[in-house]
């Protein structure tokens, strides 16, 4: 822990949450010798040069036109930019190509509003890069308090062994914080858990008015920053405003305000772990609306916003839950539960009746309400949407009955969503 020159109020604050902070974090403190700093700087600029010219190639795009290069043509394009720019062929190609697969993956998730357009990354402002294919051995333990991770072009460098790393890490992630200091993240992809075997199909939808709801009628959020914790980022961002630039004080702040976040994303992810493990276990078949389906359908027609859902209201509700959580808790479910995971059309979910599948955007009352304009079925909306999702999972789920785990992506006939019946 960094000593205080003066003990403040806010430092003390700082401390609490520090503590608090490390509880259930999968990142350890990276220590690279000084000429390892210089190279791991040199793979942050190879991974924001490269997301950045992503960026560009994107910005020209709108709707309607050809589109812009995907992933797959964009790693074309990177080798070709390697073989001409020698400073860029010497960097780690793993370290390029998953920037461009970060890329990917942030346009993915813009196009199914759970995140804002990728923008610009800025030198000394998210830096970082990700390291995929780690081989076993490539992370060890030296001794009680030191570990270390070999990194592409700079070898073994050390980090602080602050809690057990976990077994089978297929990948990890390099950070440097706004401090200076930087970080190690390691993802490993849990095992699969056992169906219960009970046939039992669960919808998941993703609510208006919470972060996720059943088909069984349980609504699920997601735990953000208490009251009191808001009060207080509020305050400590209306305190960086004032804060004079390069000042001690201003450093206290945003490390104070960066501790917060990060105790916010830690329980968003513990949610994430929580709820998929649940999931996984007591259902067979977990149904969730694909949001690839999303973006084709928003794409084609030119930035339509999905119907029955009010894409600003759920923009402004929270965005850290819609930022992360969902994207989240889909890829968690799909590692716990390889191919038990129905990913079905969304297109209607929300303003069709589950009683008599009549659909009418009119009977969506209210956010959370929903009232069947022909049957009078009421049912939270949110819960209606998930049954629906449920229902067209299940139909796939009868075609294929005959033994469980079903294989055959749910999303390949869409047609037959009784949702399309016009
Ligand atoms: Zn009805």
């Amino acid at each position: 822990m960094r000593k205080c020159r003066t003990v403040g109020h806010d430092d003390l604050l700082v401390l609490s949450v520090t503590v608090g902070s490390l509880i259930g974090v999968s990142r350890y403190r990276l220590q690279p010798s000084p000429g390892q700093e210089r190279a791991l700087l040199e793979h942050c600029a190879h991974a924001r040069f490269v997301w950045n010219l992503a960026v560009e190639q994107h910005a020209h795009w709108k709707a309607g036109r050809a589109s812009a290069p995907g992933f797959a043509e964009q790693c074309r394009q990177l080798t070709e930019a390697r073989a001409a720019f020698g400073w860029l062929g010497a960097g780690s190609i793993i370290v390029q190509q998953q920037a461009l697969k970060d890329f990917a993956q942030a346009m993915a998730n813009f196009f199914g509003k759970t995140h804002r357009r990728p923008t610009w990354r800025r030198r000394g402002r998210n830096e970082g890069f990700r390291i995929v294919a780690v081989k076993a051995g490539e992370v060890r333990r030296l001794s009680r308090r030191v570990g270390e991770v070999r990194v592409p072009k700079i070898g073994w460098v050390r980090f602080r062994w602050s809690r057990a790393v976990p077994e089978g890490v297929r990948s990890y992630r390099v950070t440097r914080d706004a401090l200076g200091h930087w970080h190690v993240a390691f993802a490993v992809i849990p095992a699969p858990i056992p169906a219960p075997g009970t046939g039992a199909v669960v919808g998941v939808d993703r609510g208006v008015r919470v972060a996720a709801a059943l088909s069984t009628g349980e609504l699920l959020t997601v735990p953000a920053l208490r009251e009191a914790e808001r009060t207080r980022l509020r305050r400590l961002l209306r305190k960086l405003a004032k804060a004079k630039l390069g000042s001690n004080r201003r450093g206290r702040v945003k490390q104070a305000i960066g501790r917060l976040r990060a105790r916010e994303s830690d329980r968003r992810k513990g949610w994430v772990e929580k709820t998929s493990t649940d999931l996984a276990c007591r259902f067979d078949v977990i149904a969730v609306e694909d949001l690839k389906i999303a973006a084709m359908t928003r794409s084609a027609k030119g930035g339509m916003q999905a119907p029955g859902r009010n894409v600003q209201q759920k923009a402004g509700l929270n965005r850290g839950i819609l930022a992360n959580g969902w994207g989240a808790l889909v890829k968690r479910l799909e590692e716990k539960a390889p191919s038990r995971v129905r990913k079905v059309n969304p297109r209607y979910t929300s303003q069709t009746c589950n009683s008599c599948v009549h659909r009418a955007a009119e009977s969506r009352e209210s956010q959370s309400r929903f009232r069947c304009v022909a049957c009078g079925w009421r049912d939270n909306a949110d819960v209606n949407a998930a049954k629906n999702v449920r229902d067209t999972a299940a139909g796939h789920a009868v075609a294929a009955r005959g033994g469980l785990p079903l294989d055959e992506p749910a999303n390949r006939d869409p047609q037959r969503d009784l949702f399309l019946v016009e």
